[in-house]
């Protein structure tokens, strides 16, 4: 006996199950926010009272590159490829009291790197675990 006629009509493939991909990430490094967000936001107050609002602006979008290795207690935090640094030094002092000093990128559109003085940064985040041990 013959049921052919309730056969149902051959709906829409579902889709096969996707392998989920992971998101290319073309910045594997962390935003230097999610690291030390307080040093972030202390840079991007900082900079706009300087009357530099487009740096101000940047420091959000800056990525952690890791430490200066020259020495072990180097201060130097990298947030840029090394070649990328000008000579040029934007100084955020309290008082006489260096606190930090930003070195400005080739383009002076953004910092290669920075000088961590004074400012206290806090215990060292997971996002940092080779922070160098302060002078
Ligand atoms: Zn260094």
């Amino acid at each position: 006996m013959s049921d052919s006629s309730s056969a149902s009509p051959v709906g829409p493939v579902p889709a096969p199950p996707s392998t989920p991909v992971p998101h290319p990430d073309p910045h594997p490094l962390p935003l230097l926010s999610d690291v030390y967000p307080a040093l972030v936001s202390f840079l991007a107050s900082k900079l706009a009272a300087e009357d530099e609002p487009a740096l101000a602006q940047g420091v959000a979008r800056l990525r952690f590159h890791g430490w200066c290795t020259c020495s072990r207690t180097c201060a130097y935090l990298r947030t840029a490829p090394a070649d990328r640094a000008d000579n040029s030094w934007i100084h955020l002092d309290d008082g006489d009291t260096p606190l930090v000093w930003l070195q400005l990128d080739r383009e002076h559109t953004s910092f290669a790197g920075m000088e961590i003085c004074a400012f206290e940064l806090g215990p060292a985040p997971a996002l940092d675990p080779r922070r160098p041990a302060r002078a």
